[in-house]
């Protein structure tokens, strides 16, 4: 089975939107841009399409590149109080003098719905309800989709960053699997990814996975995203894996549009909490 996640999301945005149009005022999204780089200006384009066509208003605040801390955090503060902003968004990379976790704390808990404050990190660790990163969502929606039984189900997470492969090594585990976590240390690799049931790779190493890390059957998840000679492509060796596999995600049209589409979600429960702030 091979995921396509472009018309995954778009059977969640169209569940979203239909929501969305029945209600007198819409959600809305902050997005801050800090300088100019050109990839988050890509993301930030995706995002705004996927707002537009499910119905959330989006709000793009441009900061020159010298923005100081000070006014970035002045400027959250603001979008904080703000009543009619349901969810805030800072897209990462900040420059080099901003300290992007201060930022991401200075963020109203129920308005941060990329999920990285650290109050939404604990609630996850606590397996209490608060927002999660969306990329971990989108993984989980994709498993969903696979039709497999994550329950006592061995899953290998390889990566630990705190936007990917921590938050989702959570998930897998509020979701009773049991859970490894592998990353540039680990010793041996292949011979914990073969035990794996659900393999799911987020190290950004072009292909780095070929079918001698899997076991027969496994359910693989692709979250990387490379570029080589000018065409995007996962971590994982998506030719040599895919005949070995139950079911497995490509790059592109993996995971990608499920993180903007599970974005669009955090967006609405941001919404949803409108009223009880
Ligand atoms: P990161 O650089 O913050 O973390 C990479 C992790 O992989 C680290 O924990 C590191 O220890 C581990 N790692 C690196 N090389 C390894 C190796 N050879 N063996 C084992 N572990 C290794 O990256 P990130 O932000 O977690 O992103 C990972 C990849 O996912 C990148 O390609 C990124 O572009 C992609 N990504 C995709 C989406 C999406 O929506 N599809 C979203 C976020 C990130």
């Amino acid at each position: 089975m091979i995921i396509n996640g472009t018309e995954l999301a778009l059977r969640y945005k169209d569940e979203l939107k239909a929501k969305i149009e029945k209600l007198e005022v819409k959600p809305k999204l902050a997005v801050v841009l800090v300088g100019d780089n050109k990839a988050s200006i890509s993301y930030i384009k995706s995002k705004e399409k996927a707002a537009s066509y499910v119905g959330i208003e989006f709000l793009l605040i441009k900061k020159e590149e010298e923005t100081t801390q000070d006014e970035l955090i002045k400027l959250i503060d603001d979008l904080n109080k703000d009543d009619t902003v349901d969810g805030i968004l800072v897209q990462m990379p900040l420059p080099k003098h901003i300290d992007a976790k201060m930022i991401m704390d200075h963020i109203d808990p129920d308005k941060d719905v990329d999920g990285l404050n650290k109050l939404n990190v604990g609630k996850l660790a606590l397996h209490e309800d608060g927002f999660v990163p969306c990329t971990p969502l989108g993984v989980m929606a994709i498993l969903k989709e696979m039709g497999v039984d994550i329950k006592g189900k061995h899953a290998v997470v390889i990566g630990r960053s705190s936007l990917v492969g921590s938050p989702l090594s959570k998930l897998l585990l509020n979701a009773d699997a049991t859970v490894t976590v592998c990353h540039r240390n680990t010793q041996d690799l292949k011979s914990i990814t073969r035990l794996a049931d659900i393999l799911v790779v987020a190290i950004g190493q072009a292909r780095y996975i070929d079918d001698s890390y899997i076991k027969e059957g496994a359910y693989v998840v692709d979250v990387g995203i490379n570029h080589v000679d000018g065409k995007l492509c996962g971590d994982v060796d998506f030719d040599k894996v895919v005949d070995k596999v139950k079911a497995i995600t490509p790059v592109p049209k993996g995971v990608g549009p499920m993180t903007v589409c599970m974005l669009m979600e955090n967006v609405y429960k941001a919404y949803e909490l409108r009223g009880k702030r």
